[in-house]
């Protein structure tokens, strides 16, 4: 009956344009940081309304960049939610400052700012949690708009005044997307100064992508200079025109910088899906759409909050198992899934349970423990812009099988108690 056997958590969306500017970039002649990757910044930074943008060759190195030009330093702590991807937190350990772990809102899994408040104040009055070393003095914070779901702008802004704090925009998942305070009031796109600096990823899985690579935008001109400088080695401005041919041979290194340029041959691939972006998150939309329609009287799981004052980019789908009705762990769900030939994933294991952060800063469950119970309920399902109507039909009904199955089996006791 089911037309579909397998469907993986994510495929990438590549159409011909793509292919045909990469050849013919490769045919070009120029293929590291030239004219494409011009194109694809201006571009990039018309559509989110930003005054500059700079492609690099990862959000990771983004988020590096945009820390390093903040000026932090040892002694320096940013807070950083608990429940984001790696990167997050280690470009704050790069330069050598701290991060200080969040918990996160049990609906939208974003960062929660009561307790972004609760740790500094623990801080500031000498009980760090864990053994994070004392006078740390807090500078910054660095939201993550968790799937695509953007958290409420204006709280974050309010709270970042009120500590006075700077906010760097982790915003691998949020493009495109956007916020508006109240209805009726205009949309802000993720990057039109919500943040300082707003950084975004194109890796291979994102909801665009050049294989690897990211942007950075900010409307500081200040800020925009020292990063590009930092993004290139080191090397005056004018480095820049010299590596796309057109300055003189000569140069002068300013500061010991970093090799985070993104080659002509990705921005290629970046054009075009830049193009598609918004056709693509529709497409998305469409599967989310989908999923609230067949999954949405399962009472087994919950599926994610869908606010009207936010244009979702619905990069993930992540819903959460009921686990005392479902009756079956996380894991054992996964497994069950893909048996039904489902791929799925889980974002993520909240960092305050990783060994580096437990052993390095002593960072315990119970220091964040809305995130360390939601992530034992956490399952990502597939969305991605190419996935047709039997796909998602196909993981919806994988999905009923095991919730509806299994709660029926559960209250139909397999032999009498006594
Ligand atoms: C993917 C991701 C990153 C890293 O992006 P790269 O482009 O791979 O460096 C950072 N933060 C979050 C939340 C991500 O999901």
């Amino acid at each position: 009956m089911m037309s579909v056997q397998q469907v993986p958590f994510f495929r990438p969306d590549i159409g011909e344009s793509e292919i045909g500017e990469v050849v013919d970039t490769l045919r070009s002649g120029w293929l590291t940081t030239g004219p494409k990757v011009r194109a694809f910044e201006e571009g990039f930074r018309e559509s989110v309304h930003a005054r500059y943008a700079l492609a690099v060759n990862s959000c990771t190195a983004g988020l590096h960049l945009a820390l390093e030009s903040l000026g932090i330093g040892p002694g320096d702590a940013v807070l950083v939610p608990t429940l984001t991807f790696a990167a997050t937190a280690e470009v704050v350990r790069y330069l050598g400052a701290i991060p200080v772990l969040v918990d996160c809102d049990p609906v939208t899994l974003n960062m929660d700012l009561n307790d972004a408040a609760m740790k500094i104040a623990r801080l500031n009055s000498g009980r760090a949690p864990g053994r994070l070393p004392p006078h740390l003095l807090v500078k910054g914070m660095i939201p993550v708009h968790v799937a695509g779901l953007m958290m409420d702008v204006d709280a974050v802004r309010q709270f970042a005044r009120e500590f006075h704090l700077w906010t760097v925009d982790d915003a691998a998942h949020a493009y495109p997307a956007a916020w508006r305070q109240n209805t009726g009031q205009p949309w802000r796109q993720c990057g039109e100064g919500t943040a300082a600096i707003s950084c975004f990823s194109f890796y291979a899985n994102k909801t665009i992508t050049t294989g690897e690579g990211g942007m950075i935008v900010t409307n500081d001109a200040a800020l925009a200079e020292r990063m590009r400088l930092m993004a290139l080695h080191g090397l005056s401005a004018d480095a820049w025109s010299r590596y796309s041919g057109k300055g003189s041979w000569d140069y002068q290194i300013i500061a010991p910088g970093f090799k985070y340029n993104l080659t002509d041959i990705a921005a290629a691939i970046g054009l075009h899906q830049l193009a598609r972006a918004e056709e693509m998150r529709t497409r998305r939309e469409l599967v989310a759409n989908r999923y609230y329609e067949l999954l949405g009287d399962v009472a087994e799981i919950e599926l994610p909050p869908n606010p009207s004052n936010r244009i979702h980019s619905w990069h993930l789908f992540p819903i959460k198992l009921r686990l005392d009705r479902i009756g079956i762990e996380r894991s054992e769900f996964i497994r069950a899934l893909a048996q039904l030939g489902v791929g799925s994933s889980v974002h993520w294991r909240p960092l305050h349970l990783h060994p580096y952060y437990r052993q390095t800063f002593g960072w315990r469950p119970d220091d964040c423990p809305v995130a360390a119970a939601q992530w034992e309920r956490l399952v990502s399902l597939p969305i991605f812009s190419s996935m047709t109507e039997a796909e998602v039909d196909h993981v919806a009904a994988a999905v009923r099988t095991l919730c509806c199955g299994r709660s029926r089996a559960a209250m139909t006791p397999a032999a009498p108690a006594n």
